[in-house]
Parts: C-alpha cells; structure tokens; sequence
C-alpha cells in the first residue's frame, strides 16, 4: 500500500476571487494589493497588467511591446 495514497491534495486557492477550481495558481509579487499571494491565472494576469513596465521587466517571461 502505497505510503502517501491517503494525502489529500493541497487545497489552493485564490487569494482575489476564492476559486478552488484552478489547478494552476502562480505567485504574485508586485506593487499592488496582490503583493505576495497566490493567484489563479486569470487574476494574476489582471495583477500582471497592473504593474509599470519597469516592473513587468522583472519578470523574465515579459518580453517588452517595441
Ligand atoms: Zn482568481
């Protein structure tokens, strides 16, 4: 018997709209009220857009509009 077959799956949620239906949540950290918390794609995106430009370049995925 597997040792770990009764561990529940950690139970994520968004920190903005509550959702337990995302399985796929992302740390935000950034200068808004988002700052630090775990948010679904959908409003991580929205935090995502909140940000200035010089801050979106942190992050290494961004790719800057020319
Ligand atoms: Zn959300």
């Amino acid at each position: 018997m597997p040792l770990f077959s009764k561990v529940k799956k950690l139970a994520f949620i968004c920190a903005k709209c509550f959702s337990e239906k995302e399985d796929k949540l992302a740390w935000f950290v950034g200068s808004t009220l988002f700052n630090e918390s775990l948010l679904c794609r959908t409003c991580w995106k929205g935090q995502f857009n909140k940000l200035t430009e010089r801050e979106r370049k942190e992050w290494s995925f961004y790719v800057p509009k020319k």
